[in-house]
């Protein structure tokens, strides 16, 4: 059920709740020490290996989490959430930082606070029993094929091409800055199904399986190191039709809305990309500054515009000691 005005909890006593749920699963963070460096990369460098424990510890913690109840809070209770307030969602993440639960990752991000709600809000029946849980609940991941080479800020340019045969579609055309996609079971791809149709509305939404054939996907290397971001090769990708999402031309709508979840997605804010305007500020490398102007330019931007921001990497601007990384305690330490 949707809490009520008389059923919504105190906001102090929800998040007692949760720390004390914390308290019982996981130890307390450990104080910082006058030893530790900020961590200021936006883009973590880690290999696949590593990478992949990263994401079973973060798994483990969610879906402890999710059965406790403080995964979904703000999705409304139709939607297999709790239906509370940002507000609820911002007490969970600021009572983890306490603890020492493991950093979330955009993956994750995007699978429970975007694609997740997403198939909970405009899936079928069956799409919701199928995958909406599992989703949020980190069972299975999912990346957002949105942008391509040619359609960033201007998404509804895409041209990634949807063509209908029968039951399925056959796919063809590539994405790009695909964060995790290559430890992804699915992808939720906006596809263009009527080249006729004025831009916005000549696109559709689907759910692709990333062991389909002819999904090829490949890693982009960043100048950091790392390779968070993938570009996804789709030719004659075969998908049946019950795995769109939402109407045929409505793909436009269901990604507004996916974007928009992001505002009040209840994902863990666990890790503060890039760190903070006085972290950078107090590096003894000056070239930092010239990220200034990005941040400022964050600060007045709303919030999915900020996604179309290049950001600028500044892990890569700090030069890689071996000390610099913090002792590893945890497998998933920076
Ligand atoms: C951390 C991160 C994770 C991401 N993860 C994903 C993901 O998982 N899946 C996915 O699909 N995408 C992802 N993206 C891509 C993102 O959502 C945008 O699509 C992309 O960053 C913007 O596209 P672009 O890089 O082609 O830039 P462009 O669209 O080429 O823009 C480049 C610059 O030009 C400016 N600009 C563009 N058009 C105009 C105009 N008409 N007038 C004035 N200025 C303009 C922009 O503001 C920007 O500064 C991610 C991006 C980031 C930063």
């Amino acid at each position: 059920m949707t809490e009520t005005l008389d059923t919504v909890p105190a906001l102090a006593n929800f998040q007692e709740e949760v720390r004390r749920w914390l308290a019982s699963i996981v130890d307390p963070r450990p104080a910082p020490t006058p030893t530790d460096k900020p961590d200021l990369a936006v883009f973590r460098n880690l290999s696949d290996e590593d990478e992949l424990d990263l994401l079973d510890a973060v798994r483990a913690y969610r879906r402890q989490r999710f059965d406790a109840g403080y995964g979904a809070v703000t999705l409304a209770a139709e939607h297999g959430g709790r239906g509370l307030p940002a507000s609820f969602a911002s007490a969970i993440a600021q009572a983890e930082r306490e603890f020492d639960v493991p950093p979330s990752t955009e993956l994750i991000s995007v699978t429970t606070g975007l694609v997740g709600p997403a198939v909970a809000m405009f899936g079928t029946d069956e799409q919701r029993a199928h995958y909406a849980n599992p989703l949020l609940r980190t069972d299975l991941l999912a990346c957002q094929l949105f942008s391509e080479p040619g359609a960033g800020s201007d998404l509804a340019a895409l041209s990634c091409r949807g063509v209908r045969e029968g039951d399925d579609w056959i796919f063809n055309g590539q994405k790009v800055w695909s964060s995790g996609a290559r430890f992804a079971d699915l992808g939720m791809l906006l596809a263009r199904t009527d080249p006729e149709a004025p831009k916005h509305k000549g696109i559709t939404a689907f759910l692709i399986p990333l062991d389909a054939e002819g999904v090829d996907i490949r890693p982009i290397r960043q100048m950091s190191g790392g390779a968070s971001f993938n570009e996804v090769f789709l030719q004659n990708v075969r998908v049946s039709d019950s795995m769109r999402l939402g109407a045929i031309g409505q793909g436009w709508k269901v990604a507004s809305a996916t974007l928009a979840f992001e505002r009040t997605a209840s994902g863990s804010v666990t890790r503060k990309k890039g760190g903070s305007v006085a972290e950078l500020v107090a590096l003894p490398n000056p070239w930092v500054l010239w990220t200034i102007p990005w941040y400022a330019k964050i600060w007045r931007t709303p919030t999915y515009a900020r996604n179309c921001v290049p950001r600028p990497q500044i892990g890569s601007l700090v030069p890689l000691q071996p000390d610099a990384r913090p002792a590893r305690p945890r497998r998933w330490a920076n």
